[in-house]
Parts: C-alpha cells; structure tokens; sequence
C-alpha cells in the first residue's frame, strides 16, 4: 500500500518544487531578536519576525518564565476543564480582559485555535457569517466547521459589506469576521465603519488582532483603540505569539456569554491541552510592561514611520500601511526571490512573496519593523534596500 502513496507524495512533492512554491526552513541559532545569526554563522539583521515589541528575548519575560517554572512546574499535562487550570490561567484571562476592555477571556494553546473553534459552537445554519477575503487561514477554517451561511466581501470594501449584509438579513443572527491588520498589505481594517454597518444591519463584529494588538492605536490596544470603539466589539481574538512576547497561546475576548458558552463548546478549547504556567506568567508580565509605559510602543510606531519615509523618498513603491508591516512591491515573482537573496547577502534577513501567497503579479518583500530595531539597524537595512534595488533596476 505505501508503494502507491509514497508514489503520489513524490509527485505532490515533486510538482510543488517545479512550481517554485517548496517553502525551505532557515535555521536560525539564537534568540529570536533584530540581530540574529544563522545557520552557517552569518550575522543578519532580521525585518521579517512578528517580534513588533522586541520582546521574544526580553529579560523580564524569561526570569519571570523562569521563577513560575520552579514554582508551578513545567507543564499542566490536562485540559482546562479536567484538571489543567491553575490561577495563574485565571489571571492571565482577567489581563487580556483589563487590556482590551472587554467582559472575559478565554485561553487556547494558539489564536488558529482560538479561531477555528469560535464559529461552530456559537451558530447554527440558521445564521450568517460575513467573512473579508483576506482574513487568515484560521478564520476561514474555523468559519468551514460551522454550518452558518457564508458571505464573503472584499477585502475593506465597505459597499461590498453592505450588499452581503443585506442579503444576510435572511438569516437569525449576522457576524462580521475580519483581521484587524491584514498582514500581507498591513492595512488595517474600516472597523468604524464595520461597526456602523453592523448596526444598521443588526450584527455582530469579530476581529482578529493578531498582527494589530500591541501595534495599532496610540498606546498599542489595537483597532478598537485606532476607532475609539473599546469595548464595542462582541468579539476579540488574538495571539501571544507576536507582538505579546512572540511565544505561543491565543485567546478569544470579548461578552461574557460567548466566552461562557465557548468554556462549554469550544472543541479545541475543551480536547487540548492548556498552556503551560510559564507561558501565562509571562503573559501577564507582558500586559504589565505595556500599560505601565509606552515606551515600546512608541519606539515601533517612530521606527515604522522612519523606514516606510526613508524607503518611499528613495523612489521604493511601498504598499500604504497603517501597521508595522512594510510591504515593497517589486511585482515580479522572480525578482521578488533575487531582491531578498541579494538583501540577506548584505546582512538583511527578510522574505520575498509571491502568487498563491499574495494575488498574481503583486509580488512583494515584506518587511516587518520591531521596536526592538535600533536607528543604526534600519539605516542598514534602508542603504541595503536601496544599494540592491539599483543593482537590479528596480531604482533608477
Ligand atoms: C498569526 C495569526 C494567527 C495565528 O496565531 P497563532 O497563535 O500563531 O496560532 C491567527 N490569525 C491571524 C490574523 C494571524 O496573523
């Protein structure tokens, strides 16, 4: 039997490396940071980690990782609901809750979780999702494992909502599913008027802010800071493992019902295993550190600014943004690989993406700034973007 499968893997194999589309790893060998090394010992200076507060090596974090280790123990070897919730579960919920101005938290081992068990326990086929184009693969999973009707709008196109909306009226209860930051463009989502279409047409509106929590509004809290709608919006989801400290977890905030109903229902909640006492401390750690200054985010919001200015005086055709995400269009999927290449042979790690990733003929570096980005890196990172493109003709 395996002969056969074996023989068909080979080809699947086969046929994805001959469409260039074979994703190989980079092994990195230290921490993850603006300054890494990799594989090889080569020094880079990384713009493509979703490290936006720099603190996936943050000295804080890991002693407080450390302390909740020796005196929690390493792992919760339970689900929540069996024998795998300790306080300092229940704390971090309360931390994500106090953030976001929201009602409670629920934790799940990531956001992919968080949202594809969202949908199925809280609809049913007499309901309606509006779902963005662009929204993550997790959301359109979770929206898959739930019978509700799908609609689907481009992506920020508000008229488009409207149309889907109204069509939706046919259904019992209507919700609207978008990222907060959509991460290839890093444009941030209409939420303002998401939510003044959600109350004309009597919905209710998810956001994702996986790549918008920490970054997005003056002190970091995301979209529903940006749009002054804090505490508006029924439904948050969200990951620790980007801008919160770059580790592993996910949640789902937001009406105490829902979150109620998702403790009872929520299939990846309820047969996974809870994150481990380590990773919540640290958590709330990372809550601490950004409501107790703004330090950070301040630093990502300057740093952004510098670069996307620097890289659009020097002639770059850069992708409007609202976010830490930087996107240089070079459009052709070839050069798109030759630009990152030439980049990480002058020191600069980043990725090039192209079709199916990003639409055909929009291919694209993708930078992605952290605070953690000293002046000296991002000017390195600018004489390198500039010194490639003239090499291959993307500047004049
Ligand atoms: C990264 C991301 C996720 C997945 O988060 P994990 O915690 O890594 O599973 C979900 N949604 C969006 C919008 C993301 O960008």
């Amino acid at each position: 039997m395996y002969n056969d499968f074996q023989q068909y893997l080979q080809t699947t194999l086969r046929e994805i490396r001959e469409a260039g589309l074979y994703k190989n790893e980079r092994v990195i060998i230290t921490p993850q940071s603006s300054d890494i090394q990799v594989e090889g010992g080569k020094d880079v200076i990384n713009f493509c980690a979703n490290n936006y507060l720099g603190l996936a090596d943050n000295a804080e974090l890991i002693q407080v990782a450390k302390e909740r280790m020796d005196t929690r123990g390493y792992g919760m070897a339970s689900v929540r609901f069996i024998c795998g919730t300790q306080d300092t579960h229940k704390q971090l919920e309360r931390a994500v809750s106090d953030f976001f101005g929201t009602e409670d938290t629920i934790l799940y081992a990531a956001c992919f979780d968080a949202n594809g068990g969202l949908f199925e326990p809280l609809l049913t086929a007499d309901d309606a999702i509006i779902s963005d184009a662009l929204n993550h693969a997790s959301i359109i999973d979770g929206v898959r494992l739930c019978k509700a009707v799908r609609y689907r709008y481009a992506n920020g196109d508000m008229e488009d909502l409207e149309k889907q909306l109204q069509a939706a009226q046919a259904q019992r209860f209507r919700i609207i599913a978008t990222d907060g930051v959509f991460s290839m463009d890093g444009n941030v989502c209409p939420l303002n008027r998401i939510y003044e279409l959600a109350q004309k047409y009597n919905a209710l509106v998810m956001v994702d802010e996986s790549h918008s929590a920490g970054v997005v509004g003056k002190t970091g809290h995301g979209v529903t800071e940006q749009f002054d709608l804090r505490g508006k919006i029924e439904i948050i989801t969200g990951t620790l493992g980007k801008a919160f400290g770059g580790s592993v977890g996910g949640f789902t905030t937001g009406k105490k019902e829902i979150i109620d109903l998702l403790r009872q229902r929520s299939r990846p909640y309820l047969f996974s295993n809870s994150i481990p006492p380590m990773i919540a401390a640290a958590g709330i750690k990372t809550f601490e550190i950004l409501t107790r200054d703004n330090t950070l985010q301040d630093r990502l919001h300057a740093n952004t600014d510098y670069f996307v200015s620097k890289m659009q005086s020097a002639g770059f055709d850069i992708k409007p943004t609202q976010s830490a995400i930087c996107a240089v269009m070079l459009y052709d999927a070839r050069l798109s690989q030759e630009f990152a290449a030439a980049l990480q042979e002058e020191g600069i790690y980043v990725t090039g993406f192209y079709y199916p990733v990003v639409p055909k003929g929009q291919a694209r570096i993708r930078v992605q700034l952290s605070a953690a980005h000293t002046q000296e890196q991002l000017d390195k990172g600018i004489a390198a973007f500039i010194k490639v493109g003239k090499a291959l003709g993307v500047l004049k």
